[in-house]
Protein backbone atom coordinates (compact mmCIF):
# COMPACT_ATOMS: atom_id res chain seq x y z
CA UNK A 1 0.00 0.00 0.00
CA UNK A 2 1.35 3.68 -0.69
CA UNK A 3 -0.11 7.10 0.22
CA UNK A 4 -1.29 8.40 -3.08
CA UNK A 5 -2.83 11.72 -2.35
CA UNK A 6 -2.78 14.12 0.18
CA UNK A 7 -5.41 16.75 0.98
CA UNK A 8 -4.96 20.26 3.02
CA UNK A 9 -7.65 21.84 4.74
CA UNK A 10 -7.65 24.63 7.26
CA UNK A 11 -10.38 25.08 10.39
CA UNK A 12 -10.79 27.91 12.48
CA UNK A 13 -11.14 27.19 15.96
CA UNK A 14 -12.35 30.05 17.99
CA UNK A 15 -11.98 29.98 22.47
CA UNK A 16 -14.61 29.87 24.51
CA UNK A 17 -12.31 33.26 25.87
CA UNK A 18 -9.50 35.14 24.97
CA UNK A 19 -6.65 33.29 26.34
CA UNK A 20 -3.78 35.03 28.34
CA UNK A 21 0.03 33.95 29.22
CA UNK A 22 3.21 36.09 29.63
CA UNK A 23 3.64 36.22 25.88
CA UNK A 24 0.70 37.99 25.13
CA UNK A 25 -3.51 37.08 24.62
CA UNK A 26 -5.04 34.90 21.70
CA UNK A 27 -8.79 34.55 20.56
CA UNK A 28 -8.58 31.88 18.30
CA UNK A 29 -6.62 29.45 16.09
CA UNK A 30 -6.48 28.52 12.97
CA UNK A 31 -5.27 25.08 12.19
CA UNK A 32 -4.03 22.74 9.24
CA UNK A 33 -5.73 19.74 8.77
CA UNK A 34 -4.25 16.74 6.51
CA UNK A 35 -6.06 13.50 5.36
CA UNK A 36 -3.77 11.09 3.41
CA UNK A 37 -5.27 8.41 1.67
CA UNK A 38 -3.35 5.09 0.13
CA UNK A 39 -4.43 3.49 -2.83
CA UNK A 40 -7.15 1.30 -1.16
CA UNK A 41 -9.30 4.04 0.32
CA UNK A 42 -7.70 3.81 3.85
CA UNK A 43 -7.42 7.83 5.65
CA UNK A 44 -5.10 9.24 8.20
CA UNK A 45 -5.73 12.46 9.48
CA UNK A 46 -3.14 15.08 11.62
CA UNK A 47 -2.92 18.72 12.50
CA UNK A 48 -0.91 21.32 12.98
CA UNK A 49 -1.83 23.97 15.69
CA UNK A 50 0.52 26.74 14.76
CA UNK A 51 2.64 28.95 17.49
CA UNK A 52 4.36 31.93 16.19
CA UNK A 53 6.15 32.43 19.21
CA UNK A 54 7.16 29.10 20.04
CA UNK A 55 8.17 27.22 17.19
CA UNK A 56 8.10 30.31 14.91
CA UNK A 57 4.91 29.25 12.45
CA UNK A 58 1.77 30.43 11.31
CA UNK A 59 -0.88 29.07 9.22
CA UNK A 60 0.39 30.63 6.13
CA UNK A 61 3.91 28.82 6.78
CA UNK A 62 2.69 25.51 7.64
CA UNK A 63 0.64 25.77 4.58
CA UNK A 64 3.91 27.18 2.86
CA UNK A 65 5.99 24.00 4.09
CA UNK A 66 2.79 21.84 2.88
CA UNK A 67 3.95 22.57 -0.39
CA UNK A 68 7.66 21.23 -0.02
CA UNK A 69 6.26 18.33 2.25
CA UNK A 70 3.59 17.11 0.96
CA UNK A 71 5.08 15.40 -2.30
CA UNK A 72 7.91 13.96 0.19
CA UNK A 73 5.43 11.54 1.35
CA UNK A 74 3.53 10.66 -1.99
CA UNK A 75 4.15 6.95 -3.25
CA UNK A 76 5.65 5.79 0.30
CA UNK A 77 4.77 3.06 2.21
CA UNK A 78 2.64 4.43 5.22
CA UNK A 79 4.26 1.05 7.35
CA UNK A 80 7.58 2.93 7.37
CA UNK A 81 7.09 5.74 9.36
CA UNK A 82 10.91 5.80 10.29
CA UNK A 83 11.30 6.26 6.39
CA UNK A 84 8.86 9.26 6.26
CA UNK A 85 9.97 11.12 9.26
CA UNK A 86 13.62 10.87 7.38
CA UNK A 87 12.47 12.21 4.37
CA UNK A 88 10.14 14.83 5.29
CA UNK A 89 12.45 16.06 8.52
CA UNK A 90 15.32 16.44 5.95
CA UNK A 91 13.18 18.33 3.42
CA UNK A 92 13.28 21.56 5.35
CA UNK A 93 14.70 22.71 8.38
CA UNK A 94 12.21 23.48 11.43
CA UNK A 95 8.48 23.36 10.54
CA UNK A 96 7.85 21.40 13.13
CA UNK A 97 4.02 21.74 13.68
CA UNK A 98 3.36 21.22 9.55
CA UNK A 99 6.21 17.96 10.14
CA UNK A 100 3.93 16.84 13.20
CA UNK A 101 0.71 16.71 10.82
CA UNK A 102 2.06 14.21 8.06
CA UNK A 103 3.50 12.40 10.43
CA UNK A 104 0.37 11.76 12.47
CA UNK A 105 -1.53 11.20 9.50
CA UNK A 106 1.16 8.39 8.48
CA UNK A 107 1.18 7.01 11.82
CA UNK A 108 -2.99 7.17 11.49
CA UNK A 109 -3.16 5.63 8.54
CA UNK A 110 -0.73 2.84 9.45
CA UNK A 111 -2.69 1.98 12.40
CA UNK A 112 -5.86 1.39 10.97
CA UNK A 113 -3.77 -0.66 8.25
CA UNK A 114 -2.87 -2.97 10.28
CA UNK A 115 -6.02 -2.59 12.49
CA UNK A 116 -3.87 -1.56 15.87
CA UNK A 117 -4.03 1.58 18.41
CA UNK A 118 -1.70 3.94 17.91
CA UNK A 119 -1.17 3.63 21.31
CA UNK A 120 0.33 0.23 20.92
CA UNK A 121 2.39 1.12 17.99
CA UNK A 122 4.14 2.90 20.22
CA UNK A 123 4.55 1.04 23.28
CA UNK A 124 1.18 0.14 24.96
CA UNK A 125 1.36 1.34 28.68
CA UNK A 126 -2.61 2.13 30.11
CA UNK A 127 -5.93 3.59 28.38
CA UNK A 128 -6.23 6.98 30.28
CA UNK A 129 -4.08 9.61 31.47
CA UNK A 130 -5.12 12.33 33.72
CA UNK A 131 -4.73 15.96 33.22
CA UNK A 132 -4.40 18.97 34.58
CA UNK A 133 -6.57 21.99 32.95
CA UNK A 134 -4.71 25.51 32.52
CA UNK A 135 -6.15 28.69 33.64
CA UNK A 136 -4.59 31.61 31.81
CA UNK A 137 -3.94 34.99 33.49
CA UNK A 138 -6.54 37.26 34.61
CA UNK A 139 -7.11 38.42 37.73
CA UNK A 140 -6.41 36.69 41.04
CA UNK A 141 -10.40 36.62 41.45
CA UNK A 142 -11.53 35.44 38.35
CA UNK A 143 -8.76 32.80 38.28
CA UNK A 144 -9.74 31.84 41.59
CA UNK A 145 -13.85 31.39 40.41
CA UNK A 146 -12.14 30.02 37.26
CA UNK A 147 -10.19 27.11 39.30
CA UNK A 148 -13.45 26.73 41.13
CA UNK A 149 -15.49 26.00 38.22
CA UNK A 150 -13.04 23.23 36.85
CA UNK A 151 -12.50 21.76 39.85
CA UNK A 152 -16.27 20.85 40.15
CA UNK A 153 -15.89 19.64 36.71
CA UNK A 154 -13.55 17.24 38.39
CA UNK A 155 -10.01 18.01 37.25
CA UNK A 156 -8.11 17.72 40.38
CA UNK A 157 -4.62 19.46 38.91
CA UNK A 158 -4.76 22.83 38.16
CA UNK A 159 -2.16 24.77 36.10
CA UNK A 160 -1.56 28.45 36.66
CA UNK A 161 -0.67 30.90 33.65
CA UNK A 162 2.03 33.87 35.82
CA UNK A 163 5.07 35.65 34.52
CA UNK A 164 3.71 39.26 34.29
CA UNK A 165 4.37 40.92 37.84
CA UNK A 166 6.17 38.97 40.81
CA UNK A 167 3.52 40.22 43.16
CA UNK A 168 0.65 39.88 40.86
CA UNK A 169 1.73 36.45 40.28
CA UNK A 170 2.02 35.65 44.09
CA UNK A 171 -1.86 37.29 44.75
CA UNK A 172 -2.99 34.99 41.84
CA UNK A 173 -1.38 31.41 43.35
CA UNK A 174 -2.57 32.56 46.51
CA UNK A 175 -6.33 33.40 45.52
CA UNK A 176 -6.71 29.78 43.76
CA UNK A 177 -5.03 28.28 46.51
CA UNK A 178 -7.17 29.36 48.95
CA UNK A 179 -10.30 29.08 46.93
CA UNK A 180 -9.69 25.13 46.24
CA UNK A 181 -8.02 24.10 49.20
CA UNK A 182 -4.83 21.92 50.27
CA UNK A 183 -5.85 18.64 47.92
CA UNK A 184 -6.19 20.11 44.44
CA UNK A 185 -2.13 19.68 42.55
CA UNK A 186 -1.36 23.49 41.11
CA UNK A 187 1.43 24.12 38.97
CA UNK A 188 2.44 27.23 37.86
CA UNK A 189 3.79 28.33 33.81
CA UNK A 190 5.80 31.59 33.66
CA UNK A 191 6.10 31.11 29.61
CA UNK A 192 9.48 32.89 29.81
CA UNK A 193 8.21 36.25 31.37
CA UNK A 194 10.72 36.28 34.67
CA UNK A 195 14.52 36.75 35.22
CA UNK A 196 16.17 34.36 37.39
CA UNK A 197 16.13 36.91 40.16
CA UNK A 198 12.66 37.61 39.64
CA UNK A 199 11.83 33.61 39.30
CA UNK A 200 13.88 33.18 42.68
CA UNK A 201 11.55 35.54 44.34
CA UNK A 202 8.74 34.69 43.03
CA UNK A 203 9.34 30.49 43.63
CA UNK A 204 10.72 31.13 46.83
CA UNK A 205 7.56 32.81 47.82
CA UNK A 206 5.44 30.81 46.25
CA UNK A 207 6.48 27.74 47.89
CA UNK A 208 4.14 28.00 51.13
CA UNK A 209 1.15 27.29 48.46
CA UNK A 210 2.44 23.94 47.64
CA UNK A 211 3.01 24.78 44.04
CA UNK A 212 4.53 21.26 42.61
CA UNK A 213 6.72 22.41 39.63
CA UNK A 214 7.22 25.81 37.88
CA UNK A 215 7.31 26.00 33.99
CA UNK A 216 9.73 27.98 32.05
CA UNK A 217 10.17 30.59 34.12
CA UNK A 218 13.19 31.87 32.19
CA UNK A 219 13.73 32.81 28.70
CA UNK A 220 13.98 29.39 26.75
CA UNK A 221 17.36 29.74 25.90
CA UNK A 222 18.80 30.68 28.93
CA UNK A 223 19.89 27.21 30.03
CA UNK A 224 22.47 28.08 32.67
CA UNK A 225 19.52 30.41 33.94
CA UNK A 226 17.35 27.28 34.30
CA UNK A 227 20.28 25.05 35.79
CA UNK A 228 20.29 27.83 38.58
CA UNK A 229 17.00 27.84 39.15
CA UNK A 230 16.88 24.10 39.15
CA UNK A 231 19.69 23.76 41.88
CA UNK A 232 18.66 26.39 44.05
CA UNK A 233 14.78 26.77 43.27
CA UNK A 234 12.64 24.53 46.12
CA UNK A 235 9.61 24.10 43.58
CA UNK A 236 11.14 21.50 41.09
CA UNK A 237 11.75 23.60 37.52
CA UNK A 238 10.09 22.27 34.15
CA UNK A 239 11.61 23.46 30.46
CA UNK A 240 8.98 23.89 28.17
CA UNK A 241 10.26 26.13 25.22
CA UNK A 242 13.60 24.99 25.99
CA UNK A 243 13.03 22.08 25.17
CA UNK A 244 12.16 21.07 21.47
CA UNK A 245 13.98 18.17 20.36
CA UNK A 246 16.16 15.34 21.83
CA UNK A 247 19.06 17.80 20.87
CA UNK A 248 17.85 19.91 23.15
CA UNK A 249 16.56 17.10 25.75
CA UNK A 250 20.23 15.66 26.14
CA UNK A 251 21.81 19.15 26.59
CA UNK A 252 19.15 20.08 29.31
CA UNK A 253 19.96 16.49 30.84
CA UNK A 254 23.48 17.41 30.46
CA UNK A 255 23.13 20.92 32.16
CA UNK A 256 21.14 19.51 35.09
CA UNK A 257 18.71 22.82 33.56
CA UNK A 258 15.44 21.03 34.79
CA UNK A 259 13.46 18.71 36.97
CA UNK A 260 10.85 17.86 34.26
CA UNK A 261 10.67 18.13 30.43
CA UNK A 262 7.29 18.79 28.78
CA UNK A 263 6.53 17.36 25.87
CA UNK A 264 4.51 18.93 22.93
CA UNK A 265 4.23 16.93 19.68
CA UNK A 266 3.86 20.36 18.16
CA UNK A 267 7.26 21.14 19.07
CA UNK A 268 9.49 17.96 18.27
CA UNK A 269 7.56 18.05 14.83
CA UNK A 270 6.18 14.25 15.24
CA UNK A 271 5.58 11.18 17.66
CA UNK A 272 9.49 9.65 16.65
CA UNK A 273 11.24 12.59 17.75
CA UNK A 274 8.97 12.77 20.89
CA UNK A 275 9.84 8.90 21.39
CA UNK A 276 13.22 10.40 21.26
CA UNK A 277 13.27 13.39 23.56
CA UNK A 278 11.58 10.27 26.18
CA UNK A 279 14.23 8.20 26.21
CA UNK A 280 17.30 10.52 26.42
CA UNK A 281 14.68 12.30 29.70
CA UNK A 282 14.10 9.13 31.13
CA UNK A 283 17.44 7.94 30.50
CA UNK A 284 18.70 11.25 32.86
CA UNK A 285 16.41 10.40 35.36
CA UNK A 286 14.13 13.25 34.23
CA UNK A 287 10.45 12.56 34.03
CA UNK A 288 8.25 14.09 31.69
CA UNK A 289 4.50 15.91 30.67
CA UNK A 290 3.08 16.51 27.64
CA UNK A 291 1.53 19.12 27.30
CA UNK A 292 -0.24 21.13 24.00
CA UNK A 293 -0.62 23.71 22.14
CA UNK A 294 -4.08 25.30 21.33
CA UNK A 295 -4.65 21.78 19.26
CA UNK A 296 -7.85 20.39 18.41
CA UNK A 297 -9.49 16.76 18.86
CA UNK A 298 -7.28 15.20 16.21
CA UNK A 299 -3.75 16.02 17.79
CA UNK A 300 -4.90 16.21 21.06
CA UNK A 301 -6.08 12.21 20.54
CA UNK A 302 -2.52 11.55 19.80
CA UNK A 303 -1.13 13.05 22.29
CA UNK A 304 -2.78 10.83 24.96
CA UNK A 305 -1.96 8.11 22.64
CA UNK A 306 1.62 8.78 22.90
CA UNK A 307 0.78 9.68 26.94
CA UNK A 308 -0.60 6.20 27.25
CA UNK A 309 2.24 4.55 25.46
CA UNK A 310 5.33 6.39 27.16
CA UNK A 311 6.31 5.11 31.23
CA UNK A 312 8.29 8.75 31.76
CA UNK A 313 5.27 10.64 31.06
CA UNK A 314 4.18 10.86 34.41
CA UNK A 315 1.91 13.70 33.81
CA UNK A 316 0.12 15.87 31.21
CA UNK A 317 -1.03 19.02 30.37
CA UNK A 318 -3.58 17.96 27.26
CA UNK A 319 -6.93 20.60 27.64
CA UNK A 320 -6.76 22.62 24.98
CA UNK A 321 -9.71 20.77 23.09
CA UNK A 322 -11.74 21.34 25.51
CA UNK A 323 -11.53 25.26 25.63
CA UNK A 324 -12.61 25.38 21.83
CA UNK A 325 -16.19 26.97 20.95
CA UNK A 326 -16.27 23.84 18.96
CA UNK A 327 -14.06 21.24 17.94
CA UNK A 328 -13.79 19.66 14.62
CA UNK A 329 -14.03 15.90 15.58
CA UNK A 330 -16.30 14.01 17.52
CA UNK A 331 -15.26 10.65 19.29
CA UNK A 332 -11.22 11.54 19.84
CA UNK A 333 -9.90 11.12 23.35
CA UNK A 334 -12.71 11.66 26.02
CA UNK A 335 -11.89 14.11 28.89
CA UNK A 336 -13.73 12.62 32.34
CA UNK A 337 -13.15 13.70 35.31
CA UNK A 338 -10.03 15.44 34.44
CA UNK A 339 -9.07 12.12 32.81
CA UNK A 340 -8.49 11.59 28.90
CA UNK A 341 -9.58 8.30 28.10
CA UNK A 342 -8.61 6.18 24.63
CA UNK A 343 -10.96 6.54 22.04
CA UNK A 344 -11.60 2.68 20.31
CA UNK A 345 -10.44 1.50 16.93
CA UNK A 346 -7.48 1.41 14.78
CA UNK A 347 -4.84 4.58 14.80
CA UNK A 348 -5.97 7.81 16.20
CA UNK A 349 -9.44 5.92 16.69
CA UNK A 350 -12.79 5.99 15.26
CA UNK A 351 -13.16 9.52 15.18
CA UNK A 352 -14.89 11.19 13.10
CA UNK A 353 -14.11 14.85 11.36
CA UNK A 354 -16.87 17.32 11.32
CA UNK A 355 -15.71 18.18 7.70
CA UNK A 356 -18.23 21.00 6.57
CA UNK A 357 -15.89 22.94 9.31
CA UNK A 358 -12.33 22.34 7.33
CA UNK A 359 -11.87 24.42 4.32
CA UNK A 360 -9.70 23.13 1.50
CA UNK A 361 -6.73 24.74 0.69
CA UNK A 362 -5.09 22.28 -1.84
CA UNK A 363 -4.37 18.53 -2.45
CA UNK A 364 -1.57 16.30 -3.90
CA UNK A 365 -1.28 13.56 -6.04
CA UNK A 366 1.22 12.04 -7.65
CA UNK A 367 3.94 14.10 -6.80
CA UNK A 368 2.42 17.51 -8.07
CA UNK A 369 -0.41 20.10 -6.74
CA UNK A 370 -3.95 18.96 -8.09
CA UNK A 371 -5.65 22.07 -7.40
CA UNK A 372 -4.96 25.55 -6.72
CA UNK A 373 -6.06 27.74 -4.10
CA UNK A 374 -9.77 28.11 -3.49
MG1 LIG B 1 4.46 25.83 29.00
Amino acid sequence: MLIRRVEVYTVELPYKKPFTISMGTSYSSTDVVVKIIDDEGNVGWGEASPSRRVTGESEDTILSAMSVLAPQIINEDPLNVEEIERKISGAILGNTAAKLALEMAAFDLKGKILGVRLRDLLGGYKDRVETDFTIGIMSPEEMASDALRYVEMGFRILKLKVGLDVEEDLARVRAVRDAVGKDIRIRIDANQGWSVKQAKKALSSMERYDVELAEQPVKWYDYEGMAELTRESPIPIMADESVHSARDALLVANMRAADYINIKLTKAGGLLEARRIAAISEAAGIPNMIGCMMEGGVSITAAVHFATATRNVVTTDLDSDISLKEDFVEGGAKCENGFRILPEGAGLGNLRVKEGMLKLWKVFEEGKEVSTPL
